[in-house]
């Protein structure tokens, strides 16, 4: 069964001015595309023929767990934005971000410095622990913090080209402008 482009739950211009229509045509039309092509190329004829996405980012190695991990985290990327959503969190999410990092703005300070500091392409990613409390992590290429029995709640793509077409060189101003269009409930449901 061939893997497909999961539709994005917004139009490719919902996020201007934080994210513009060229970017999302490029790294939605384009690089997430290309790594759900290249993932049905490579897998045919593999034990992984018949696997799940997670399965093979926790088991694969090489190309096949470099494209299933980046059709993963791009489709978790693009699922937590909203033009409108919830601005900050509620409930028992904002509960365990006081108790694991102080407060929502030491929260956002800390997931911030963590996307700025990864050196090179990667991503910086809010999990859940198994004591449900919450960790930032930042991960290489396409690493993803499943491999390490982490469960996923928000993730920050910094390769270049989720960036350069809006804020050239500015990571910075890009991590900034990202905070602003996350949908926290889409973040808390992920959390329960
Ligand atoms: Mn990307």
């Amino acid at each position: 069964m061939a893997f497909e482009l999961p539709k994005l739950p917004f139009a490719h211009d919902a996020l201007v001015p934080v994210i513009s229509q060229e970017t999302i045509e490029y790294h939605y039309g384009k690089h997430h595309q290309a790594y759900v092509t290249n993932l049905n190329g490579l897998i045919p004829g593999t034990e992984f023929e018949k696997a799940d996405i997670e399965t093979m980012i926790r088991k694969a190695d090489g190309p096949i767990f470099n494209n299933a991990a980046q059709v993963w985290n791009h489709t978790f990327y693009f699922e937590a934005f909203a033009k409108s959503g919830r601005s900050v969190p509620i409930g028992p999410l904002a509960d365990e971000i006081n108790k694991s990092f102080g407060s929502f703005e030491s929260f956002r300070d800390q997931f911030s410095k963590a996307a700025l500091t990864l050196f090179g392409s990667g991503w910086a990613w809010l999990v859940k622990k198994e004591d449900q409390s919450l960790q930032i992590v930042q991960e290489s290429n396409a690493g993803n913090p499943l491999r390490k029995g982490l469960t996923p709640v928000l993730t920050c793509d910094v390769w270049e080209h989720a960036y350069y077409i809006d804020y050239r060189n500015r990571r910075a101003d890009y991590i900034k402008a990202f905070l602003e269009i996350i949908d926290w409930d889409v973040v808390a449901r992920r959390f329960i």
